[in-house]
Order: C-alpha cells, then structure tokens, then sequence
C-alpha cells in the first residue's frame, strides 16, 4: 500500500534518527495543513506555539520508553507522520507550562485527536499528553501500526463513530503514567504518546 509512510518517511535519511525531528515536512501532506493552520489559528488567540517534534523513529521510541518518558514501548502515531507535539512559547523559550485546553478546541475544529481527550471528551483518561494531537483515532492504530490502514484526504477521525467508540471503551483500560504529568517544563519529565 503506497502512502506517504512507504513512499516518504521509510526512504528519509532521518528514518532512525535517535534525535528529535521538528520538521513539517515528515508531517503527512494534510497532516502538516492542519497543524499549520492549528498554529495560524492560536496566533489569532494571541497563543503562541511552535512544532516540538514531527516524525520520531521507533529507535527514538524505543529510547523514550527506556528512560521513561513514553508508555510505548514500540512505534507510535509519530513514526507514521500523523502526530505533532506543539508546545507554547514563554519568553522565547518552547514551554509545557500552562493551560493547552486551546489546543483542544483547535484540534477538535481541525478534524484532529487531541491527547488531551483522546477524541472523547466525557470519558476518563488515565493517560492525557496535551501536547500531542493526531489526524487518527487510537482504536484505528492497531490498522496502522500493522500497515493496513493509512488515512486518505477524505479521513476525519470524528466521523469514524465505530472506532471513536471503541477508543471510548478502551480508555478506561489503558495504563497510567508512572507519575502525575506536573507542568514543570522540564521534558524529561513529561509522558509522551
Ligand atoms: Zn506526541
């Protein structure tokens, strides 16, 4: 199946990059629209954001894990090119600190999964990342990440209802972070799906 995961990001030189990735152009072609507009948009609300990180290999992945900064081990939505970690800018310096419930608001208008809800919002999560957003639902992950299922242009998470609803079910399910996300900046400190 020829996507931009097969036909882009597995023949970048950046494929096993141990480093951390900020470039929009490992973004999926509407993947990177919709974060640029996401930007475009907290700029109107007088927020300030920046890319943090685009595409991430499961080497890296794998790196997160050991030292415990993510709670997947293997790949995840960023090695495919459809998650994007934003963060705000404070004093000119990238930050974690503070409210990111916008990002909610412009990720739920963008047709994005926001890590902050997982895309459902009444639910409990015992896993948040609100930093993350994704153009897929979690519950279409196992598809992805077993390389049958890559979303087209027409894809919106919240129209896929089945699968939001399985995501709703899981959640509950999913393990925590070893320890509270505290807003202390500090990234080392922070979960990362
Ligand atoms: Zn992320």
């Amino acid at each position: 199946m020829a996507n931009f995961y097969t036909d882009v990001i597995s023949q970048d030189a950046r494929f096993g990059s141990l480093t951390r990735v900020a470039d929009p152009s490992l973004l999926e072609p509407l993947m990177r629209q919709l974060v640029e507009h996401l930007i475009w948009s907290a700029r109107q609300m007088g927020i300030e954001v920046m890319v943090y990180e685009t595409y991430r290999s499961q080497d890296r992945q794998q790196a997160l894990f050991n030292n415990g900064a993510t709670k997947l081990r293997s790949v995840g939505v960023h090695h495919y090119g459809l998650a994007c970690d934003l963060l705000r800018m404070v004093g000119g310096e990238p930050s974690w600190k503070g409210d990111f419930s916008f990002l909610g608001q412009l990720a739920h208008s963008s047709g994005l999964i926001w890590g902050g809800d997982w895309g459902a919002p009444n639910s409990k999560h015992s896993f948040v990342d609100s930093v993350h957003v994704q153009r897929c639902t979690i519950a279409r992950q196992v598809d992805l990440f077993a390389g049958t299922w890559y979303p087209d242009d027409a894809y919106n998470p919240y129209d896929d209802g089945q699968h939001l609803l399985a995501a709703a079910i899981k959640a509950p399910a999913m393990k925590p972070p070893a320890k509270a996300v505290a807003p202390t900046g500090a990234r080392t400190k922070n979960k990362r799906a």
